[in-house]
């Protein structure tokens, strides 16, 4: 017996899915796995559960006694759809709950409970067969990111396992239902996967009622998208209609910047009397969005997530579309009102806001005020805010990277695709026909926005996938069915090198708690290992400044490496071919590239110091001296040094500084502007722990293998000296631009990175191994 109010029966009646309930339900009857797909704000989230609820399921005494789960990618969502179905049924929290990580109110009389996916994953590492659940809903299954993919994955196998029990005695366990739940149709990842489901499940798309949206872009696109976004609405509250308005930006920081400029500009309250103040507040914010629009923005970054990138801007122009008239806004003259002055509701919503805060988008705004909230991603299918007519849409999203040559993660700021920027136009059309803003023009949405965003786990380093993976308790990764699966090599090279690195037992491949450990940091496995294991002897500044090196990768510019690789002879015979045409200007420029190559030799020579058996050293020493001199641009145009580079390792330097000392208990760490170079004894210390970062990565001398280990040729330099990888037949050499290059080359080596070029493999960032 559900006991609904009046009010919430007839809100629920005019939602798409209630029409499909029935089909919906003999569908999971039938079937062990369902996908539902439906425009956002038809009522997926909300209704599903309550349906199941209503025929019965998590009922003690019924056929399927255990709880309704819901997984949500969002800490958000799970905990303010807890609360709107526990509102809608009209039961507490205690038995319609949620469980995200830092917070919990299930009980004993709980039947529905909302989580994170990221819960229900480590809950599988206790109980692997999901007892106390008999069904499991999957929502926002489109996004792929990475915990809900390989939830959908570890599912599909709990299903098999929990029919083939219950075969054998039902009294014990029972089956297990799953319904996958999309916003878009593009679901054959998961129904046309036979690793996944044997049988293709059945799909239900639900019609959702949706009016129609105009979509108007920019003429230009901004630098500055927060400063465009506040003329943006501030010209949609000065003149449009009713109707609240949603903004998306990328994070955190921007998102408290546009609140208080408009706060200032509209307090909620209009205070009649005080109306010259206001006028004061708005010249001084403008004024402030003069200054800030004239510094570039640091990219905003949510408290948990780390940011690296820069925004990357396509067109270059301060002046943003036809300023002062409102032609921008697509309406005629006639429909244009007069709303100036009027209050605006201002309301943020990211995931790091606390939960109070969130759920505030969902109340009706103060009478006569216009609603206005600030989003992330979040309120792009997650959750539906009501009565949003306009769009503000900046077109770009902080998203999980990596870099495959480096392997670094980071959350960098960029385009996202044009199925979210649908997906973002879409919200202004659920109560009435609405409007779209896009903060860019449409040349740079048909040039620069993927169709699609990628799955989050063709985005990810696969080591470190995998790494997470065992932290999580899964073990057999090469077996796992994947929706998009990572190539079967590259898993199982993944787990090899885990092996190497003491993450997970070389055996029964389970995670170590050194791997359980380095789950935790924000690198690639073999700079977590580092770290890891780098606090000893003081020398956890260098590791940490070394990784965040490594992490952005090479800062010097290439181009004088690239000269370097270039034979002598070779220049001397083009030289002499230039200079029968005698052109004094190519002379100069030839005589100035020769002198600048000498500059840049010998500016490599100063940054190793008196230790040249490494290149990564070489690294610590330019990023302690970078430091030193202030961080200017200056020391990195004098020192051959790509800034952006240097700027971005410093800021790695300083969260990865901040993140082992609060991970860590014995950790005392802090980035020291004056750092010592490392002495004679920390130098040796390094070498080990990069050796241990890099551990297959090994080269040894040919000469000295086909010698037997004994002696070997000397050699003045390393030119044309072979050295054979010890976990390949491979052959390769050490690149001209190494700092080990002119000398006595060592017997081995471990190096960062291999490359081919157009005759031989060469190793880049080498590192001697005393032997
Ligand atoms: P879907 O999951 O398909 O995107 P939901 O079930 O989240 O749809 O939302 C269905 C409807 O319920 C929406 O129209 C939304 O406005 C309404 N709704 C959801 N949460 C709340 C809430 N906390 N307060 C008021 N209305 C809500
Ligand atoms: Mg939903």
């Amino acid at each position: 017996p559900v006991n609904r109010t009046k009010e919430v029966q007839e809100a629920r009646m005019k939602l798409p899915v209630c029409g499909e309930e029935q089909v919906i339900m003999e569908a999971i009857r039938n079937n062990t796995v369902v996908v539902i797909c439906g425009e956002t704000g038809s009522g997926k989230t909300t209704q599903v559960p309550q349906f199941l609820y209503e025929a019965g399921w998590s009922h003690p005494d019924s056929d399927n006694p255990g709880l309704i789960a819901i997984t949500q990618p969002r800490r958000v969502a799970a905990v303010s759809m807890a609360k709107r179905v526990g509102y809608e049924l009209n039961l507490p929290e205690s038995v319609v709950s949620h469980q995200i990580r830092y917070d919990v109110t299930t009980s004993e009389k709980t039947r529905i409970k909302f989580m994170t996916d990221g819960v229900l994953l480590r809950e599988l590492s206790q109980d692997l067969l999901l007892t106390k659940y008999s069904v499991i809903i999957i929502d926002e299954a489109h996004e792929r990111n990475l915990n809900t993919d390989i939830l959908i994955g570890v599912v599909s196998r709990v299903l098999k396992l929990r029919a083939e029990l219950s075969r054998e005695d039902r009294a014990k366990i029972k089956p297990l239902r799953v319904v996958i739940m999309s916003a878009t149709l593009r679901v054959s990842d998961f129904t046309e996967n036979s690793t996944l489901f044997t049988k293709p499940p059945p799909v239900i798309s639900v019609n959702a009622r949706q009016y129609p949206v105009s979509i108007h872009f920019n003429k230009r696109t901004p630098e500055d998208h927060v400063a465009e976004a506040f003329k943006k609405v501030s010209k949609i509250h000065d003149r449009l209609p009713e109707g609240g308005i949603l903004i998306f930006l990328t994070g955190q920081n921007e998102i408290q910047h546009l609140c208080k400029l408009l706060r200032e500009k509209y307090p909620s309250l209009p205070p009649k009397a005080a109306l010259e103040e206001r006028k004061r507040i708005r010249q001084a914010a403008e004024l402030e969005l003069k200054r800030d629009a004239a510094i570039p923005g640091e990219a905003a970054m949510e408290s948990e997530e780390i940011a690296l990138g820069e925004n990357q801007v396509e067109d270059f122009d301060l002046e943003s579309d036809s300023d002062d008239s409102d032609s921008d806004l697509g309406f005629d003259e006639e429909e244009l009102v007069s709303t100036k002055d009027a209050p605006l509701h201002v309301l943020p919503l990211y995931s790091s806001l606390p939960t109070e805060a969130q759920l505030r988008v969902f109340q009706p705004p103060p009478e006569g005020t216009r609603l206005c909230v600030i989003a992330t991603n979040v309120a792009e299918t997650s959750v539906t805010i009501p009565g949003i007519r306009y769009v503000v849409d900046c077109g770009k999203a902080k998203e999980r990277r990596y870099d495959i040559k480096t392997g670094v993660q980071s959350f960098e700021v960029d385009w996202t695709s044009k199925a979210s920027a649908g997906q973002r136009a879409g919200r202004a059309g659920r109560t009435g026909p609405g409007h779209c803003y896009r903060l860019y023009s449409s040349a740079v949405f048909d040039h620069d926005f993927e169709q699609f965003s990628t799955p989050e786990i063709s985005r990810m380093p696969i080591e470190g996938v995998v790494l997470n993976m065992k932290s999580m308790g899964i073990d057999n990764v090469v077996n796992f069915p994947f929706p998009t699966p990572p190539e079967r090599q590259t898993l199982s090279k993944a787990e090899k090198l885990l092996g190497y690195l003491g993450a997970i037992d070389t055996d029964v491949k389970h995670i170590t708690p050194v791997g359980q450990a380095m789950a935790n940091l924000p690198v690639t496995p073999r700079f977590a290992k580092m770290l890891v294991i780098g606090n000893q002897q003081d020398c956890l500044p260098f590791v940490i400044a070394i990784v965040a090196a490594l992490s952005v990768g090479d800062p010097f510019i290439q181009e004088y490496h690239l000269e370097e690789n270039e034979d002598d002879s070779d220049d001397d015979s083009l030289d002499h071919k230039e200079l029968k045409g005698l052109n004094r200007e190519t002379e100069i420029a030839k005589a100035r590239r020769r002198l600048m190559r000498k500059k840049y030799f010998e500016s490599q020579i100063k940054h190793a110091g008196l230790d040249r058996s490494s290149d990564i050293l070489k690294l610590l020493n330019v990023v302690g001296a970078y430091e030193y001199a202030g961080a200017t641009a200056e020391f990195c145009e004098e020192n051959f040094l790509r800034s952006k580079a240097m700027e971005e390792i410093r800021k790695l330097r300083w969260q990865l500084t901040n993140l082992m000392a609060a991970l860590f208990e014995n950790v005392d760490v802090w980035v020291d502007p004056k750092m010592l170079p490392p002495t004679k004894r920390q130098i040796k210390f390094l070498k080990q722990v990069i050796t241990a970062g890099f551990i297959d990565s090994v080269a040894i001398r040919k000469d000295v293998i086909e010698n037997g280990g004994q002696g070997g040729t000397r050699f003045k330099n390393a030119r044309g000296v072979a050295y054979k990888l010890m976990w390949s037949e491979e052959e390769a050499f050490i690149h001209p631009g190494s700092i080990l290059y002119s000398q006595e080359p060592p017997i081995a080596l471990v190096y960062n990175e291999l490359f081919k070029g157009a005759t031989k493999t060469c190793f880049k960032g080498v590192t001697a191994i005393d032997t």
